[in-house]
């Protein structure tokens, strides 16, 4: 993905869990490789620990696990959230030199 210039923790991306559909396979944790959830052993599932580690638009671990216990934020909505907040990085980042007229 192209330089948002949006710092990643403003970026609304990341996994939630429906705890109450998890069956506790582990599935989510074996597969996420950016170490994005953390296992809860005392409640037997997946938490989300680490959610900027989580790759922006990617939803690949609510696609693998078998009981759809993962969501995403509906991504038009985020889509729009995302378009707001790259227009007001740019109105906040410094203007650009003009370039030199050729001689
Ligand atoms: S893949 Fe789904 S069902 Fe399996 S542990 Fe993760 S959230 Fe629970």
């Amino acid at each position: 993905m192209a330089n948002l210039k949006v710092p990643r923790e403003k970026i609304p991306w990341s996994p939630s869990i429906d705890t109450g559909r998890c069956i506790h396979d582990r599935e989510c944790i074996d597969f996420c490789k950016n170490n994005v959830f953390d296992w809860d052993d005392a409640l037997g599932v997946p938490v989300v620990a680490r959610p900027y580690n989580c790759v922006v638009g990617c939803d690949a671990c609510a696609r693998i696990c078998p009981s759809e216990a993962i969501s995403f934020p509906p991504m038009d909505e985020f889509k729009a959230t995302l378009r707001r907040l790259i227009a007001q990085a740019q109105q906040q980042a410094p203007a650009q030199p003009a370039e030199a007229a050729p001689h």
